[in-house]
């Protein structure tokens, strides 16, 4: 059984992803995690990757496809493989069906974790920083007891940067998945959605589900 896992940053995709490999099984492929361990290993991938990676950038395709490939060619990947990560877009979805159906395989299922903009904006904007004493909160998950005011040491609390709901936004832009590659999951019939903004359980149960 193949699998893809989809979901924008904020939908609990990582996690879902591991908990889903050790209840089914199933071996767990994150190309997000092929690249950081070539980093930390500096290899010549790694280093080419971590140019673009720094920035929130996607790697090339042809450098992501063959690394893909190359992974699902070995023997542990024969019976079947959970994808988390990849595809990123159409071209790298056609790349993964071609080797697949050159194998007498495909895609199973494509589950999409489904989570509004809003909510994901919350979820990775939300988060405030005291200027004194570094303390971390969060709008809705930890909220200090007054707002803009550390309830440890009284400081001044704010955002960084890159938590603004402006930034939030354009990251999530560059980072969901492109319509195009739900679409191309759609049309051949192996989408299914999971509702996101429920509990990790609930969210995991399902996604268990459609596995079947
Ligand atoms: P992830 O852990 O999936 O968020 O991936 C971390 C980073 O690795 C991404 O921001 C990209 O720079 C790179 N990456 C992971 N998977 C892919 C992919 N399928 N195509 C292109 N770049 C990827």
């Amino acid at each position: 059984m193949f699998i893809v896992l989809l979901g924008p940053p904020g939908a609990g995709k990582g996690t879902q992803a591991q908990r889903i490999a050790a209840a089914s099984q199933l071996l767990h492929v994150s190309t997000g995690d092929m690249f950081r361990e070539n980093v930390k290993n500096e290899t010549g991938l790694g280093k080419l990757a971590k140019t673009y990676m720094d920035r929130g950038d996607l790697v090339p395709d042809e450098v992501t496809i063959s690394m893909l490939l190359e992974r699902i060619g070995r023997p542990d990947a024969a019976a079947g493989a959970m994808f988390d990560g990849f595809p990123r877009n159409v071209v790298q979805a056609r790349a993964l069906d071609d080797a697949l159906a050159a194998r007498g395989s495909r895609i199973d299922r494509a589950l999409l974790i489904a989570v509004a903009d809003a909510e994901l904006v919350a979820r990775l904007g939300g988060r405030w920083i005291c200027r004194n004493c570094g303390a971390l909160y969060h709008e809705r998950n930890d909220p200090p007891k007054q707002a803009g005011t550390c309830d440890r040491c009284g400081g001044d609390l704010y955002q960084r940067d890159d938590d603004l709901p402006a930034v939030v936004s354009a990251r999530l832009e560059k980072q969901k998945p492109p319509e195009a590659l739900i679409e191309h999951y759609r049309a051949s019939g192996v989408l299914r959605e999971i509702d996101g903004e429920r509990s990790l359980d609930a969210v995991t149960a399902s996604l268990l589900e459609a596995i079947g």
